[in-house]
């Protein structure tokens, strides 16, 4: 059931950080375009990104209703799409960094090979353990990023100065409660 009063703080989000609904979508767009090209060289095929309540952010990678973003691939004549909440479009600056990790999602499901890297710094797995409070949460989490996943992103960051922490779980450190899905 969609809240009338999240669709409402959703289009203030929209107008006082963006301009106005419209200049979100197109904001959020060109983010996408702008990180296919710097980012995986232009590699991905079209992915559609739209604000959504709550409600919508629990797709295949997670039943997460606190999730940031999600990403839904293609299937049929579905097109590829990622949904962006509240906390993902808080800041630009924010909405960027969560386009980042849910578009390493959609490489992985639409480029990523075999020869891709799998490994990355342990600090990749400390980081890991100290955001989830049991075994159970960490085991789902890593679920749906595998190896391949980190280590592109343990890349990005490096490569393109990402902060590592915020890419994998979109949050600065100190707030790393609502973990990317
Ligand atoms: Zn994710």
């Amino acid at each position: 059931m969609v809240d009338q009063e999240e669709i409402e703080r959703l289009l203030q989000t929209m107008s006082e950080v963006w301009g106005s609904e419209e200049q979100a979508n197109i904001g959020l767009a060109n983010q996408v375009a702008e990180l296919n090209a710097i980012v995986f060289d232009g590699e991905l095929p079209c992915v559609n990104v739209h604000v959504a309540p709550r409600s919508m952010l629990s797709g295949l990678f997670g039943a997460d209703r606190n999730a940031a973003a999600n990403y839904n691939p293609a299937y049929e004549d579905h097109a590829a799409y990622i949904f962006v909440g509240q906390s993902a479009i808080m800041s630009k600056d924010q909405a960027r960094i969560i386009l980042a990790h849910e578009l390493v999602h959609h490489w992985e499901h639409t480029v990523s090979t075999d020869s891709d890297p799998s490994t990355y710094p342990n600090e990749i797995e400390m980081m890991i353990k100290h955001w989830f409070p049991d075994f159970k949460s960490e085991k789902k989490w890593r679920a749906t990023h595998s190896n391949r996943f980190l280590a592109k992103a343990y890349l990005m960051s490096a490569e393109h100065g990402f902060e590592l922490s915020r890419l994998l779980s979109g949050y600065k450190p100190a707030g790393a409660l609502h973990l990317l899905t």
